[in-house]
Protein backbone atom coordinates (compact mmCIF):
# COMPACT_ATOMS: atom_id res chain seq x y z
CA UNK A 1 0.00 0.00 0.00
CA UNK A 2 1.40 3.57 -0.78
CA UNK A 3 0.80 5.58 2.14
CA UNK A 4 1.20 9.25 2.99
CA UNK A 5 3.23 10.65 6.15
CA UNK A 6 1.81 14.27 7.15
CA UNK A 7 2.46 16.14 10.35
CA UNK A 8 2.85 20.02 11.67
CA UNK A 9 6.43 19.31 12.91
CA UNK A 10 10.17 20.26 12.14
CA UNK A 11 11.54 18.32 8.73
CA UNK A 12 13.88 16.88 11.03
CA UNK A 13 10.78 15.39 13.53
CA UNK A 14 9.23 14.37 10.21
CA UNK A 15 12.16 12.05 8.77
CA UNK A 16 12.73 10.69 11.74
CA UNK A 17 8.72 9.56 11.90
CA UNK A 18 9.57 8.21 8.45
CA UNK A 19 12.72 6.42 8.68
CA UNK A 20 11.16 4.68 11.94
CA UNK A 21 7.65 3.54 10.38
CA UNK A 22 9.73 2.56 6.58
CA UNK A 23 12.10 0.31 8.77
CA UNK A 24 9.03 -1.30 10.66
CA UNK A 25 6.90 -1.61 7.60
CA UNK A 26 8.95 -1.86 4.48
CA UNK A 27 6.48 -3.43 2.70
CA UNK A 28 4.99 -0.65 2.24
CA UNK A 29 5.32 2.51 -0.20
CA UNK A 30 6.30 5.84 1.91
CA UNK A 31 5.38 9.16 0.89
CA UNK A 32 5.89 12.28 2.69
CA UNK A 33 3.85 15.51 1.90
CA UNK A 34 2.79 16.43 -0.39
CA UNK A 35 2.51 14.21 -3.14
CA UNK A 36 4.22 15.10 -6.03
CA UNK A 37 1.77 14.71 -8.51
CA UNK A 38 -1.56 13.12 -9.38
CA UNK A 39 -0.72 9.37 -10.02
CA UNK A 40 1.29 9.45 -6.46
CA UNK A 41 -1.26 11.29 -4.89
CA UNK A 42 -4.23 8.81 -6.99
CA UNK A 43 -1.92 5.61 -4.71
CA UNK A 44 -2.67 6.91 -2.03
CA UNK A 45 -4.83 4.26 0.61
CA UNK A 46 -3.64 5.21 4.13
CA UNK A 47 -2.24 8.83 5.98
CA UNK A 48 -0.77 8.46 8.89
CA UNK A 49 -0.61 12.00 10.53
CA UNK A 50 0.13 14.11 13.21
CA UNK A 51 -1.98 17.25 13.53
CA UNK A 52 -1.03 17.87 9.38
CA UNK A 53 -1.51 21.42 8.11
CA UNK A 54 -5.31 21.94 6.71
CA UNK A 55 -6.28 20.95 3.69
CA UNK A 56 -3.41 18.10 4.17
CA UNK A 57 -5.60 15.24 3.27
CA UNK A 58 -7.63 16.50 0.46
CA UNK A 59 -6.90 15.33 -3.43
CA UNK A 60 -6.58 11.39 -2.33
CA UNK A 61 -8.97 9.84 -4.13
CA UNK A 62 -8.26 6.37 -2.62
CA UNK A 63 -7.61 7.30 0.76
CA UNK A 64 -9.03 3.94 2.57
CA UNK A 65 -7.70 4.87 6.46
CA UNK A 66 -6.26 7.70 8.46
CA UNK A 67 -4.25 7.24 11.33
CA UNK A 68 -3.34 9.47 13.41
CA UNK A 69 -0.10 9.38 15.46
CA UNK A 70 -1.52 11.46 18.50
CA UNK A 71 -3.97 10.83 20.72
CA UNK A 72 -6.35 13.81 20.42
CA UNK A 73 -7.52 14.32 17.32
CA UNK A 74 -9.97 17.75 17.67
CA UNK A 75 -7.31 19.86 15.38
CA UNK A 76 -7.84 17.05 12.84
CA UNK A 77 -11.71 17.26 12.98
CA UNK A 78 -11.38 21.03 12.66
CA UNK A 79 -9.80 20.73 9.39
CA UNK A 80 -13.32 21.48 6.99
CA UNK A 81 -11.35 19.37 4.15
CA UNK A 82 -10.95 16.43 6.30
CA UNK A 83 -12.41 13.40 3.48
CA UNK A 84 -15.80 12.70 5.04
CA UNK A 85 -16.54 8.70 5.09
CA UNK A 86 -12.80 7.93 5.69
CA UNK A 87 -12.10 5.75 9.41
CA UNK A 88 -10.19 7.88 11.48
CA UNK A 89 -8.18 6.20 13.78
CA UNK A 90 -6.19 7.57 16.84
CA UNK A 91 -3.09 6.52 18.91
CA UNK A 92 -3.55 4.71 21.87
CA UNK A 93 -0.13 4.10 23.15
CA UNK A 94 0.60 2.20 26.13
CA UNK A 95 3.68 3.99 27.09
CA UNK A 96 2.01 7.43 26.44
CA UNK A 97 -0.66 6.30 28.96
CA UNK A 98 2.18 5.36 31.63
CA UNK A 99 2.95 9.16 31.18
CA UNK A 100 0.05 10.35 31.83
CA UNK A 101 -0.65 8.39 35.21
CA UNK A 102 2.47 9.28 36.60
CA UNK A 103 1.81 13.26 35.54
CA UNK A 104 -1.29 12.90 37.02
CA UNK A 105 0.14 11.09 40.14
CA UNK A 106 2.52 13.73 40.47
CA UNK A 107 -0.21 16.23 40.45
CA UNK A 108 -2.36 14.58 42.95
CA UNK A 109 0.39 13.90 45.54
CA UNK A 110 2.06 17.09 45.07
CA UNK A 111 -1.42 19.12 45.64
CA UNK A 112 -2.64 16.86 48.21
CA UNK A 113 0.92 17.00 50.41
CA UNK A 114 1.23 20.35 49.60
CA UNK A 115 4.44 20.06 48.06
CA UNK A 116 4.09 23.16 45.82
CA UNK A 117 3.96 25.55 48.75
CA UNK A 118 6.54 24.09 50.28
CA UNK A 119 8.52 24.62 47.46
CA UNK A 120 8.15 28.90 48.24
CA UNK A 121 8.74 28.08 51.69
CA UNK A 122 11.67 27.43 51.01
CA UNK A 123 12.69 30.03 49.09
CA UNK A 124 11.65 31.92 52.05
CA UNK A 125 13.59 29.80 54.38
CA UNK A 126 10.05 29.29 55.98
CA UNK A 127 9.95 26.30 58.35
CA UNK A 128 6.73 25.00 58.61
CA UNK A 129 4.70 21.90 58.34
CA UNK A 130 1.70 21.67 56.56
CA UNK A 131 -1.32 19.39 57.90
CA UNK A 132 -1.36 15.93 57.18
CA UNK A 133 -4.29 14.56 55.36
CA UNK A 134 -4.83 11.02 55.01
CA UNK A 135 -5.39 10.50 50.81
CA UNK A 136 -8.76 9.09 51.96
CA UNK A 137 -9.52 12.53 52.99
CA UNK A 138 -8.82 14.02 49.85
CA UNK A 139 -11.40 13.58 46.92
CA UNK A 140 -10.32 13.87 43.20
CA UNK A 141 -12.76 13.90 40.86
CA UNK A 142 -11.68 13.08 37.09
CA UNK A 143 -13.53 14.16 34.43
CA UNK A 144 -13.30 11.62 31.36
CA UNK A 145 -12.72 7.88 31.99
CA UNK A 146 -11.40 7.28 28.57
CA UNK A 147 -7.50 5.64 27.95
CA UNK A 148 -6.17 8.36 29.96
CA UNK A 149 -9.16 8.96 32.72
CA UNK A 150 -9.68 5.57 33.45
CA UNK A 151 -6.21 4.37 34.37
CA UNK A 152 -5.62 7.87 36.22
CA UNK A 153 -8.58 7.27 38.47
CA UNK A 154 -7.73 3.68 39.06
CA UNK A 155 -4.20 4.72 39.79
CA UNK A 156 -5.42 6.90 42.53
CA UNK A 157 -8.05 4.66 44.10
CA UNK A 158 -5.20 2.15 44.52
CA UNK A 159 -3.32 4.45 46.30
CA UNK A 160 -6.15 5.35 48.94
CA UNK A 161 -7.73 8.58 47.43
CA UNK A 162 -11.47 9.08 47.29
CA UNK A 163 -12.12 8.48 43.81
CA UNK A 164 -14.92 10.09 41.93
CA UNK A 165 -15.50 9.76 37.83
CA UNK A 166 -17.34 11.64 35.27
CA UNK A 167 -17.78 10.41 31.73
CA UNK A 168 -21.09 10.55 29.08
CA UNK A 169 -21.73 6.69 28.94
CA UNK A 170 -22.39 4.30 31.98
CA UNK A 171 -19.15 2.83 33.52
CA UNK A 172 -17.66 0.91 35.97
CA UNK A 173 -14.48 1.50 37.52
CA UNK A 174 -13.46 -0.35 40.56
CA UNK A 175 -12.94 1.70 43.40
CA UNK A 176 -14.27 4.58 41.23
CA UNK A 177 -17.43 6.62 42.40
CA UNK A 178 -19.26 7.46 38.76
CA UNK A 179 -20.94 10.02 38.19
CA UNK A 180 -22.98 10.56 34.82
CA UNK A 181 -24.76 13.68 32.86
CA UNK A 182 -25.41 17.19 33.14
CA UNK A 183 -27.19 16.75 36.18
CA UNK A 184 -24.84 14.87 38.67
CA UNK A 185 -21.77 17.55 37.32
CA UNK A 186 -22.46 20.62 39.90
CA UNK A 187 -22.55 18.28 42.50
CA UNK A 188 -19.78 16.25 41.80
CA UNK A 189 -17.59 19.35 41.40
CA UNK A 190 -18.72 20.68 44.57
CA UNK A 191 -17.37 17.54 46.52
CA UNK A 192 -13.60 16.93 44.83
CA UNK A 193 -10.45 18.82 46.44
CA UNK A 194 -8.52 18.21 43.41
CA UNK A 195 -10.41 18.00 39.52
CA UNK A 196 -8.33 16.75 37.05
CA UNK A 197 -9.33 17.31 33.62
CA UNK A 198 -9.33 14.22 30.90
CA UNK A 199 -12.06 14.87 28.46
CA UNK A 200 -11.62 15.43 24.68
CA UNK A 201 -11.99 18.89 23.09
CA UNK A 202 -15.39 18.42 21.41
CA UNK A 203 -17.97 21.09 20.87
CA UNK A 204 -19.66 19.93 23.82
CA UNK A 205 -16.35 20.22 26.17
CA UNK A 206 -14.82 22.94 24.34
CA UNK A 207 -15.07 26.07 27.34
CA UNK A 208 -15.89 23.24 29.73
CA UNK A 209 -14.75 25.10 32.60
CA UNK A 210 -16.50 28.44 32.20
CA UNK A 211 -16.51 31.12 35.03
CA UNK A 212 -19.79 29.08 36.35
CA UNK A 213 -18.24 25.77 35.95
CA UNK A 214 -15.05 27.07 38.43
CA UNK A 215 -17.58 28.84 40.60
CA UNK A 216 -19.12 25.40 41.31
CA UNK A 217 -16.00 23.97 42.51
CA UNK A 218 -15.48 23.44 46.10
CA UNK A 219 -13.70 26.37 47.81
CA UNK A 220 -9.93 26.02 48.04
CA UNK A 221 -9.72 23.01 45.28
CA UNK A 222 -7.12 22.59 42.83
CA UNK A 223 -7.43 21.81 38.86
CA UNK A 224 -5.31 19.95 37.07
CA UNK A 225 -5.62 20.29 33.17
CA UNK A 226 -3.62 17.29 30.96
CA UNK A 227 -6.56 17.38 28.36
CA UNK A 228 -6.48 20.69 26.07
CA UNK A 229 -6.33 24.53 26.86
CA UNK A 230 -9.56 25.02 25.23
CA UNK A 231 -11.21 23.20 28.03
CA UNK A 232 -10.21 26.81 30.36
CA UNK A 233 -11.75 30.01 30.20
CA UNK A 234 -7.90 31.10 30.76
CA UNK A 235 -9.31 35.14 32.38
CA UNK A 236 -12.15 32.85 34.74
CA UNK A 237 -9.71 30.39 36.25
CA UNK A 238 -7.09 33.62 36.88
CA UNK A 239 -9.72 35.55 38.22
CA UNK A 240 -10.91 32.25 40.68
CA UNK A 241 -7.28 31.92 41.93
CA UNK A 242 -6.36 35.64 42.95
CA UNK A 243 -9.79 35.48 44.59
CA UNK A 244 -8.67 32.24 46.54
CA UNK A 245 -11.82 30.11 45.19
CA UNK A 246 -9.50 27.76 43.44
CA UNK A 247 -6.07 26.52 46.15
CA UNK A 248 -3.64 26.07 42.88
CA UNK A 249 -3.97 24.97 39.35
CA UNK A 250 -1.42 22.58 37.53
CA UNK A 251 -1.90 23.15 33.79
CA UNK A 252 -0.06 21.26 30.66
CA UNK A 253 -2.27 22.74 28.11
CA UNK A 254 -3.21 26.30 27.05
CA UNK A 255 -4.97 28.38 24.77
CA UNK A 256 -1.88 29.39 22.94
CA UNK A 257 0.97 27.04 22.77
CA UNK A 258 3.34 27.76 23.84
CA UNK A 259 2.41 29.65 26.50
CA UNK A 260 3.43 33.57 25.13
CA UNK A 261 6.17 35.35 27.85
CA UNK A 262 3.98 37.71 29.07
CA UNK A 263 1.09 35.43 29.83
CA UNK A 264 0.08 36.31 33.96
CA UNK A 265 -0.08 32.18 34.46
CA UNK A 266 3.97 32.46 34.11
CA UNK A 267 4.67 33.93 37.57
CA UNK A 268 1.05 33.36 39.32
CA UNK A 269 2.25 31.74 42.84
CA UNK A 270 -0.81 29.48 42.54
CA UNK A 271 -0.15 28.08 39.11
CA UNK A 272 2.53 25.61 37.93
CA UNK A 273 3.54 25.70 34.23
CA UNK A 274 4.13 22.33 32.27
CA UNK A 275 5.19 22.84 28.33
CA UNK A 276 2.54 20.31 26.67
CA UNK A 277 4.39 17.53 28.02
CA UNK A 278 2.43 15.42 29.96
CA UNK A 279 2.03 12.29 27.72
CA UNK A 280 3.90 12.26 24.53
CA UNK A 281 3.27 9.64 22.02
CA UNK A 282 6.54 7.41 22.18
CA UNK A 283 7.37 5.79 18.56
CA UNK A 284 8.84 2.89 19.78
CA UNK A 285 4.99 1.60 20.88
CA UNK A 286 3.16 3.74 18.93
CA UNK A 287 4.55 2.42 15.29
CA UNK A 288 3.77 -1.00 16.42
CA UNK A 289 0.02 0.21 16.46
CA UNK A 290 0.28 1.98 13.35
CA UNK A 291 1.52 -1.82 11.87
CA UNK A 292 -1.38 -3.28 13.62
CA UNK A 293 -4.26 -1.43 11.57
CA UNK A 294 -2.34 -1.48 8.49
CA UNK A 295 -2.20 -4.70 8.50
CA UNK A 296 -5.80 -5.04 9.36
CA UNK A 297 -6.62 -2.73 6.52
CA UNK A 298 -4.76 -4.88 4.24
CA UNK A 299 -6.83 -8.20 5.46
CA UNK A 300 -10.10 -5.97 5.68
CA UNK A 301 -10.31 -6.77 10.01
CA UNK A 302 -11.81 -4.44 12.03
CA UNK A 303 -9.56 -1.44 12.48
CA UNK A 304 -8.41 -0.79 16.06
CA UNK A 305 -9.23 3.00 17.70
CA UNK A 306 -11.72 4.69 15.64
CA UNK A 307 -12.88 7.93 16.40
CA UNK A 308 -16.67 8.77 16.09
CA UNK A 309 -16.74 12.31 14.42
CA UNK A 310 -19.81 12.57 15.43
CA UNK A 311 -19.47 12.38 18.89
CA UNK A 312 -15.61 14.47 17.42
CA UNK A 313 -14.07 11.72 19.89
P1 LIG B 1 -10.78 9.00 25.31
O1 LIG B 1 -11.47 9.30 24.04
O2 LIG B 1 -10.21 7.64 25.50
O3 LIG B 1 -11.78 9.24 26.53
C1 LIG B 1 -12.60 10.35 26.60
C2 LIG B 1 -13.47 10.27 27.86
O4 LIG B 1 -14.19 11.50 27.99
C3 LIG B 1 -14.50 9.15 27.82
O5 LIG B 1 -14.65 8.58 29.09
C4 LIG B 1 -15.78 9.90 27.42
O6 LIG B 1 -16.96 9.33 27.91
C5 LIG B 1 -15.58 11.21 28.11
N1 LIG B 1 -16.39 12.26 27.48
C6 LIG B 1 -16.33 12.68 26.20
N2 LIG B 1 -17.22 13.66 26.00
C7 LIG B 1 -17.88 13.84 27.17
C8 LIG B 1 -18.90 14.68 27.58
N3 LIG B 1 -19.47 15.56 26.74
N4 LIG B 1 -19.33 14.60 28.85
C9 LIG B 1 -18.77 13.70 29.70
N5 LIG B 1 -17.77 12.85 29.38
C10 LIG B 1 -17.33 12.93 28.11
O7 LIG B 1 -9.67 10.14 25.50
P2 LIG B 1 -8.18 9.96 26.10
O8 LIG B 1 -8.31 9.43 27.47
O9 LIG B 1 -7.32 9.28 25.12
O10 LIG B 1 -7.70 11.50 26.12
C11 LIG B 1 -8.18 12.42 27.08
C12 LIG B 1 -7.65 13.82 26.79
O11 LIG B 1 -6.23 13.87 26.96
C13 LIG B 1 -7.91 14.36 25.38
O12 LIG B 1 -8.31 15.72 25.49
C14 LIG B 1 -6.54 14.32 24.73
O13 LIG B 1 -6.43 15.28 23.71
C15 LIG B 1 -5.66 14.66 25.93
N6 LIG B 1 -4.24 14.31 25.81
C16 LIG B 1 -3.33 15.17 26.37
C17 LIG B 1 -1.98 14.88 26.33
C18 LIG B 1 -0.99 15.77 26.98
O14 LIG B 1 0.22 15.55 26.88
N7 LIG B 1 -1.41 16.79 27.72
C19 LIG B 1 -1.49 13.66 25.68
C20 LIG B 1 -2.53 12.80 25.16
C21 LIG B 1 -3.87 13.13 25.22
P3 LIG B 1 -17.45 7.86 27.48
O15 LIG B 1 -16.54 6.92 28.23
O16 LIG B 1 -18.80 7.84 27.98
O17 LIG B 1 -17.28 7.78 25.99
Amino acid sequence: MTVLLSGRWSAAEGERWAQLLREAMPEEQWLLHPPRNAAEAAAVEVAVVANPEPGALSGLPNLRLIQSLWAGVDRLLQDPSLPPGVPLARMVDPAMNEAMVHTALWAVLSLHRRFFELQVQQRQALWQAPPQLRAAECTVLVLGLGELGGRTAQTLAGLGYAVHGWSRRPRELAGVQIWQGEASLAQALAAADIVINLLPLTPQTRGFFSAERLAQMRPGACLVNLARGAHVDEAALGAALDRRHLRHAVLDVFQQEPLPPDHPFWPHPQVTVLPHCAAQTDPRTAVPQVRVNLAALRAGQALAHLVDRGQGY
